[in-house]
């Protein structure tokens, strides 16, 4: 089959012919049809240096997607042949004692796919039936391949009581557009959300109702909050960006006794003032994927209700063509790129 391939410790990913996985009885192949292009995808294609310490070379890479169950081995039950799914991408042991108490998210033998094991951009996947999130027949396959990081947004959102708050989000990658429309949503009160790229503040625009854009690189954040009213600070804030300064700035504008949520990573180390989480007395929670199984019911729950997020898609490509989607991404003027592997 074709998959996309992390063949070299360099920038850059390779379209190789690699054999179809074989499964256990209790995995699932899976047809992948549509996958989504991840901010992670990008850290690794470019090869810097949190994909150097975390990715084995070679790998398949990828973990975005929406296909068909086409096999199942002998003691799946839940899934059948046919079932329009999409998966959870992190593969959790037993053993350890939060897998045991069923806080799946914080099982420290977790593995990523298209991270440390074999990914989905690919023509089949083989998953553990555990992880299959089986969809409805008629459920858009586009929508399946974002639904990873809408887990990421939702649970990031939802990690602290936002009903009545104000909230600080900065990043407007396609995960913190998420965040902030699932803010929206949720019942949070004065909404903004920051980057330095006009392009990706106009685009969550149209993602979003009630919710500030600001560009940091030539607004004053401070002077922001002053004419929307907010003269003690957020009450939560959503790190999404990755980014050291916007990571200060948030530090500096949160209100006494505020929440944090981390979900950005960082391409490499970076300092903190630790001084002024303790004098704010502030809570850091970092977020790591999003909550087995909860998120995905909160997330499918929320589609139900409305929640659109068809307009965050913005280009399409087959995925021979994947090189021009990566040129693309790396151009910051994208939403979520989809690469379609049934052309
Ligand atoms: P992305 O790279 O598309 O978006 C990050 C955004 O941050 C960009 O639009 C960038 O312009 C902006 N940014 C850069 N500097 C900034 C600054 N100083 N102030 C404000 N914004 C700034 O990423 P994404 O796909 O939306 O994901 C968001 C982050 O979450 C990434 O760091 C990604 O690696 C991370 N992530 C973490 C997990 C997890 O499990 N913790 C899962 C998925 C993604
Ligand atoms: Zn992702």
């Amino acid at each position: 089959m074709k998959a996309l391939v992390k063949a070299k410790s360099e920038k850059g990913l390779w379209m190789e012919e690699v054999p179809v996985p074989d499964i256990t009885p209790n995995e699932v192949l899976i047809k992948i049809e549509r996958t989504a292009i991840c901010g992670t995808d990008m850290h690794i294609y470019q090869w810097d240096e949190w994909a150097q310490k975390n990715v084995p070379v070679p790998l398949v890479v990828g973990h975005e997607y929406g296909g068909h169950v086409v096999a199942v081995g002998s003691t799946v039950t839940r899934v059948k042949v046919g079932d329009r799914v999409s998966g959870e991408g992190h593969v959790v042991g037993r053993k350890s004692r939060n897998a045991r108490a069923g806080r799946f998210h914080l099982d420290p033998d977790t593995k990523g796919i298209g991270v440390n094991l074999p990914g989905a951009f690919a023509e089949y996947l083989a998953l553990p039936e555990f992880n299959v999130i089986p969809l409805g027949k008629d459920f858009p396959l586009e929508i399946a391949s974002i639904l990873d990081p809408l887990g990421n947004a939702v649970h990031t959102t939802l990690a602290f009581d936002l009903v009545g708050e104000d909230v600080l989000i900065t990043g407007a990658g396609p995960i913190g557009i998420m965040a902030a429309a699932v803010a929206e949503r949720a019942g949070a009160r004065r909404i903004v959300l920051t980057d330095i790229n006009d392009w990706r503040l106009e685009f969550a625009k149209t993602l979003t109702t009630r919710t500030r854009m600001v560009n940091t690189m030539n607004e004053d954040l401070k002077k922001v909050m002053d004419e929307i009213g907010l003269d003690e600070g957020f009450d939560v804030g959503l790190e999404m960006s990755g980014a050291q300064p916007a990571f200060n700035q948030m530090l500096d504008c949160m209100l006494m006794g505020g929440n944090i949520a981390m979900l950005g990573i960082p391409a490499k180390p970076y300092p903190v003032d630790f001084g002024k989480i303790v004098g704010k007395a502030l809570t850091l929670r970092g977020i790591y994927g999003r909550q087995m199984y909860e998120t995905w019911y909160k997330m499918l729950a929320l589609i139900d209700g409305g929640l659109d997020m068809s307009p965050l898609i913005t280009h399409r490509f087959a995925a021979t063509e994947f090189q021009k989607a990566f040129d693309l991404m790396e151009t910051g003027k994208t939403g979520k790129v989809i690469l379609d592997w049934t052309q």
